[in-house]
């Protein structure tokens, strides 16, 4: 073992992460006197902190930035005394008794220990697995337009991805740039009806179906990439200063690896319509247990019904 632990008091909830699940589940736990405490992980508020436009949100006519809306989230869950603490969990150890004790280690090597655990680690984008991808990180390849849009003003990116994300990126980016390539390796979008209207009005995004990205072009930062249409099977240079990746993402679930059980994809298990994990005491929400919905007002929902779950299992100890 890494550290020492101590004696100390024990906690009755521990949620881990800071997205709308975490801080959904903290203002539920909050109010039934569970006295949660989050750690926020190293993106606090999560990854609606770098998105545009929340347009989805129910209560929101006119749709609020991602940042603010976490924000909002945040300042609630102190109003109902949360404490937030920002600091990254780096590995857990939980019990298998009903109503034993789950240890959580900091990353400031401190462990703490509580009796219900709430996950909500979210998820991360996905890398396409090229050259230089990895290397050009903040030299034109990106994975947040909102963040890194500006840097390209008035100049021509690619999004690549046909989903919700992609098109999304490549809404925001066609206010700022001159021109939009938007690469999808099928011949169709998985994106909603109404993102891939929005997009058909733009005439400064270029769409490019049954296209992949081979290749990045630049000797110290992006200057432009290879593509194959492997329907034509032609190859095609563009010369862009952007990359916006916006491919899908992974679970954020290692620390659980050999903890919790999980899919074949890496996402918690969770009994049918209940936030409850192989573990008992331990319940997942958000988008670590949603490969398919992965909405913030889901999230929330689930991060809800995990605070909800937890009190439900103080009650039948
Ligand atoms: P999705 O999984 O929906 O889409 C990923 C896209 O990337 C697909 O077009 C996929 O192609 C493509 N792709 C995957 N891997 C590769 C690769 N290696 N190379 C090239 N292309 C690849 O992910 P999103 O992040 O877009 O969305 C995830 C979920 O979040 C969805 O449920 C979505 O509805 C939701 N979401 C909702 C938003 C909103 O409502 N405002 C905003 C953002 C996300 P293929 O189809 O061939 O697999």
């Amino acid at each position: 073992m890494f550290l020492k632990l101590k004696k100390k008091q024990i906690q009755d909830c521990i949620i881990i992460g800071s997205g709308p699940a975490g801080y959904s589940a903290a203002i539920y736990a909050s109010r039934a006197d569970m006295n949660p405490i989050i750690f926020t992980g190293s993106l606090p508020g999560g990854q609606l902190t770098t998105t545009t436009d929340v347009d989805n949100y129910l209560g929101f006519p006119e749709g609020i930035n991602g940042n603010d809306f976490m924000k909002n989230c945040k300042k609630q869950a102190e109003r109902f005394n949360t404490k937030i603490i920002h600091q990254s969990v780096t590995r857990v150890i939980l019990s298998n008794q009903k109503g034993g004790i789950h240890r959580i280690f900091l990353d400031n090597k401190k462990c703490i220990e509580s009796r219900g655990v709430i996950i909500a680690t979210g998820s991360r984008p996905k890398f396409l697995g090229i050259n230089k991808e990895r290397k050009f990180m903040g030299l034109g390849v990106s994975f947040c337009a909102t963040c890194d849009g500006f840097f390209h003003k008035e100049k021509d990116v690619a999004v690549i991805g046909g989903g919700d994300s992609a098109l999304e990126e490549a809404n925001y980016l066609s206010k700022i740039c001159q021109k939009v390539y938007l690469i999808i390796r099928k011949d169709y979008f998985r994106a909603s009806k109404i993102l891939q209207d929005n997009i058909s009005k733009k005439n400064n995004i270029h769409i490019l179906f049954d296209s992949n990205v081979t290749e990045i072009i630049g000797n110290n930062f992006l200057e432009g990439i290879k593509i194959f249409n492997h329907k034509n099977k032609t190859n095609k240079t563009i010369f862009i200063s952007g990359l916006f990746i916006a491919i899908g993402h992974i679970p954020n679930t290692e620390i659980f690896l050999n903890e919790l059980d999980l899919n074949d994809r890496g996402y918690i298990m969770v009994k049918k319509g209940k936030t409850i994990t192989s573990k008992p005491g331990v319940f997942a929400s958000g988008d670590v247990q949603d490969p398919d919905y992965r909405q913030a007002i889901t999230s929330a929902g689930t991060g809800c019904m995990a605070a909800l779950d937890l009190e439900k299992y103080y009650l039948s100890l």
